[in-house]
């Protein structure tokens, strides 16, 4: 694998590559590699011919600045795991050599602005569209692979996509868990040993929420899920909705005819951690 510090090194091989007729595959991540980020990997590696990682923590995507001091980084581990992988090129940045100058674009994205996450992060779609942009705009891959862990952030993605015209085709990839059924996050290694072991009952908690709503409707799901999480001394909900699985529109009633997820944020101890579970899958 080959590691790059700065993109114009980037451009330079990637122009040289696409002459050999190569389609290039692209996994943006903020390092602290798990299972899910490789699975994007090797997503990547299935479906493109040379592929490209990323490992840059935006900070103009963090609202809170402590979450941003205290991202964790392990870039030798991150080196070793991606080389294993397979991975063909690393582009490892410094904040200059992604924004020489700041960033000042505001971007829009209707509904997906107001709800979920954008209600909870203010800002954080604006940096995540400007740090996607500059990345898309410089690597210039075929195909860009996001994780459905971050459902949001992949609707937010593909309508900046749309919006600013960009060739690249963004897949979509499953979430990958721990056995336990908690779902991979670099933030997990944050949480104390306690906290690991209370943050394992969100998946469980989802999958009964899914059957009560199924079977009893939303406002039973949600009812559910706000006692049982209050129920935790180290937990605190930050909101769990079931939403229409194209629009993120919430649901007070699921329909058979619409795709519908439930999603939810909280806060283990100090730790923020998201989760989706699809409810409808079939239109
Ligand atoms: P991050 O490093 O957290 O910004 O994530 C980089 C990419 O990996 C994003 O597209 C995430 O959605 C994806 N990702 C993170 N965790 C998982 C997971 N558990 N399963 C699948 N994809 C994931």
């Amino acid at each position: 694998m080959i590691i790059f510090y700065t993109i114009d090194k980037v451009k330079t091989l990637i122009t040289s590559k696409k002459q050999q007729g190569k389609s290039i595959g692209f996994v943006p991540t903020m390092g602290a590699l798990h299972n899910g980020h490789i699975s994007l990997l090797n997503e990547a590696k299935q479906q493109t011919d040379y592929t490209v990682c990323s490992i840059f923590v935006n900070p103009t995507q963090f609202n809170n600045a402590s979450d941003l001091t205290l991202y964790p980084k392990t870039p030798e581990k991150d080196i070793k795991l991606l080389e294993e992988a397979g991975c063909d090129m690393l582009y490892l940045p410094d904040v200059k050599d992604v924004y020489p100058e700041k960033d000042t674009r505001i971007f829009t994205f209707g509904l997906l602005d107001t709800l979920l996450e954008a209600a909870h992060r203010p800002g954080h779609f604006n940096g995540v569209a400007q740090v996607v942009s500059i990345l898309l705009n410089g690597i210039q891959p075929s195909k860009a692979f996001f994780g459905s862990k971050d459902y949001q952030q992949v609707m937010v993605v593909k309508s900046l996509v749309e919006q600013l015209k960009l060739p690249v085709q963004i897949i979509e990839c499953p979430i990958i868990r721990e056995k336990d059924g908690l779902a991979m996050s670099s933030r997990n290694v944050r949480l104390s040993t306690e906290e690991r072991e209370v943050a394992s009952i969100i998946p469980k908690l989802m999958l009964l929420a899914r059957e009560i709503a199924i079977n009893k409707g939303v406002r039973e799901a949600k009812a559910y899920i706000i006692k049982e999480v209050s129920k935790q001394p180290s937990m605190k909900l930050e909101y769990y909705e079931i939403c229409d699985a194209v629009t993120l529109e919430p649901f007070e009633v699921i329909s058979s005819h619409k795709r519908s997820i439930a999603l939810i944020a909280l806060f283990v101890g100090n730790v923020r951690l998201i989760d989706n579970l699809a409810i409808v899958e079939t239109n």
